[in-house]
């Protein structure tokens, strides 16, 4: 591995120079008014990022995977009913960790590849007259397979069936990099972690609680102590956490909320979509699949390559980084060995995503797969010139 060239893992993603000096910083009291002056600009640049009004927002020393924890454990009891689609490897351990806390899981298995089946989630909360579904989650990206489910739909089959449920969704590779519309979604609990989108080292879990999530607590039964966000809104209260917090990190998040508010939201999702459409134009080049099964469903933020049959496409991953000196990602689960990922969010321009596609052609022809030299670079390079977009706001940090 060579720290000049940029990742292409879906996370942790490459850091801003800005930022990854952010977090470096000499020791304060983490319990003082200048800790605030770092906190509070930090909860309210992402509460802008989620599009909401009315969240509440907590931010956890953890990851991604303590916000679903956080989640969960605020909201339900033992025994809980929940609906969560199971089609790619972050849906399975959420479910995996419903199961561990006595929930009653109700899964709808899809197929890896495939978003979330709406249609059935919809039939399913028609059905359930007594409303003993207390939640349904849905994982909006999922990185595993580079699938992007739509969060609105899975919201009207909530309306349709005039069921009470709250929504959890796990944004943690969709947040900061595609669109996500907490209060216009009507999601209940919003998941991030910090080295994705935010484009920081792995080590907060940053969650957004709608008034409704928030009321939940008072008759959540499952149990809770580190990610009780009434310690931690108290905490809040006083400038300062329940127990010590990651302040370099924290000050890292308030400037990286800083930095996407003003390259804009919306550039910052256009800037997501062209990068991955010129990195689709060279996977169609080359003459491969997505594991996304269509359109609507690729994700901006992450592309899982199917590979030929017969051949092993972590054996990509491992060239490229023994030989080149780049990180792609391997495929997990269901997927190991079928697809190799070249994530694409966070901080990245059309100059790095064609150093990483060029890569990704060496190692292919290297180890003998059918794919031309150049083939996938002229056509990512044919797309970035017709669709360049100068972002005064980008280069100026
Ligand atoms: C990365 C990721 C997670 C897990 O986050 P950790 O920070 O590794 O705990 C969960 N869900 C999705 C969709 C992810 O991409």
């Amino acid at each position: 591995m060579s720290f000049q060239n940029p990742v292409f893992i879906p996370g942790p993603t490459n850091m801003p120079e800005v930022l990854r000096k952010s977090i470096s910083m000499p020791t304060l009291d983490h319990r003082s008014p200048l800790f605030g002056e770092i906190l509070h600009p930090a909860l309210a640049g992402v509460k802008k990022i989620l599009k909401s009004e009315s969240a509440e927002i907590f931010v956890f020393p953890s990851t991604g995977t303590g916000g679903w924890e956080t989640a969960l454990t605020n909201t339900l009891s033992k025994g809980d009913k929940v609906l969560v689609a199971r089609n790619g490897m972050f849906s399975h351990r959420w479910i995996d960790m419903c199961n561990r806390h006595g929930l009653d899981v109700q899964v709808v298995e899809a197929a890896w590849g495939a978003g979330i089946p709406t249609d059935e989630y919809a039939e399913i909360l028609i059905a359930d007259k007594g409303h003993e579904i207390k939640a349904v989650l849905a994982t909006h990206n999922e990185t595993a397979t580079g699938v992007k489910s739509d969060i609105a739909a899975v919201r009207a089959a909530m309306d349709g069936a005039n069921h009470p449920a709250m929504l959890f969704v796990d944004g943690v590779s969709s947040i900061a990099s595609m669109d996500f519309r907490m209060d216009e979604w009507g999601v209940d609990v919003a998941i991030a972690g910090s080295q994705k989108g935010f484009m920081l080292p792995a080590g907060l879990a940053i969650i957004g609680f709608s008034p409704k999530a928030c009321a939940a607590i008072e008759t959540a039964d499952l149990p809770r102590t580190f990610f009780d966000i009434r310690d931690m809104r108290a905490g809040y209260a006083n400038n300062a956490y329940p127990y010590t917090p990651a302040v370099g990190l924290l000050n890292g998040l308030k400037l990286a909320t800083e930095m996407l508010l003003d390259e804009g939201l919306e550039n910052v999702f256009a800037r997501h979509h062209r990068i991955a459409s010129g990195i689709r134009a060279a996977i169609e080049a080359w003459g491969l699949k997505l594991c996304a099964q269509s359109p609507e469903l690729y994700s901006d933020s992450v592309s899982a390559i199917v590979t030929p049959e017969g051949f092993n496409a972590t054996d990509i991953v491992t060239h490229a980084a023994d030989k080149y000196g780049v990180a792609f990602g391997v495929g997990l689960g269901e997927v190991a060995g079928k697809v190799f990922r070249i994530g694409h969010l966070g901080s990245l321009t059309d100059v790095m995503a064609l150093s990483g596609i060029a890569t990704a052609e060496m190692c292919m022809v290297d180890l003998g797969l059918d794919v031309k030299l150049g083939s996938g670079v002229a056509a990512a390079q044919d797309y970035y010139r017709n669709n360049a977009v100068t972002n005064t706001r980008t280069m100026a940090w």
